[in-house]
């Protein structure tokens, strides 16, 4: 078995089932995630538009993609035909165009909205004020082409286990006052995209249900 099919088995058996894995394949050439395919896996995330419509376009089309870097609106057009989840919606603006996107190609994106729950200003994402405001507009409502499935966070690069403890339990906080406020009675709305290859075990002990694992299954990059 090549090493990358043996990490991923490994972390299969580590995981609830569910706990959903992303395979974070950014910067790995094709071959890595065909290694990973031919064990059945077919969730990988990229996280740079440019590479992840050229890989889109040479891998078998069962793969379902996952968006979670930083998205621009002029470049959300490349990845709308195609893109399973984007995780990394951060702004009401990135929201909308991804709306006006996925219209023309007659699709409904599915999209998580990403929360700053780490201390590092680096980090994109979206404050509860500014989510709870977009989520009542009626704007928000009009948008037919979006279905958010849920959030997304990102804890501190630290090694304080207690402060990326606290962070993912914060964004389950969010997860559960938007659940109750505004998908009460929408199932669709169930994703907490949070854990990494350095912290998925806590993340999954704070209950989040899909991890986004890169280096632990390819190697360092
Ligand atoms: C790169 C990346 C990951 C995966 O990181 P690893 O430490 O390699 O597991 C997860 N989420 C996001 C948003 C990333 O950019």
């Amino acid at each position: 078995m090549s090493k990358i099919a043996e990490n991923l088995q490994h972390l299969k058996q580590t995981v609830p089932d569910n706990v959903k894995i992303v395979a974070v394949s950014k910067t790995k050439p094709t071959q890595a995630i065909l290694e990973a395919y031919q064990t059945g896996h077919r969730a990988f995330g990229e996280n740079k538009v440019q590479e992840l419509a050229q890989k889109y376009e040479e891998l078998p089309k069962d793969i379902e993609w996952h968006f979670i870097g930083h998205l621009q609106t002029n470049k959300i057009k490349y990845i709308a035909n195609f893109v399973s989840l984007v995780h990394g919606v951060d702004s009401f603006k990135v929201l909308k165009v991804i709306d006006k996107e996925a219209k023309k190609h007659n699709r409904v994106i599915n999209c998580l909205l990403q929360f700053h729950i780490a201390e590092e200003e680096t980090k994109y994402g979206l404050s509860k004020h500014e989510a709870f405001e977009m989520l009542k507009s009626d704007a928000f409502n009009e948008l037919r082409n979006v279905s958010i499935q849920g959030v997304m966070g990102m804890a501190t690069y630290t090694d304080d286990q207690l402060q990326i403890r606290k962070e993912f339990a914060s964004l389950k906080t969010i997860f559960d006052e938007i659940k109750a406020n505004f998908f009460a009675n929408n199932s669709n709305f169930n994703i907490i995209s949070m854990g990494m290859s350095g912290d998925y075990i806590t993340a999954i002990e704070e209950k989040s249900n899909l991890i986004r694992v890169g280096t632990a299954i390819f190697g360092d990059r």
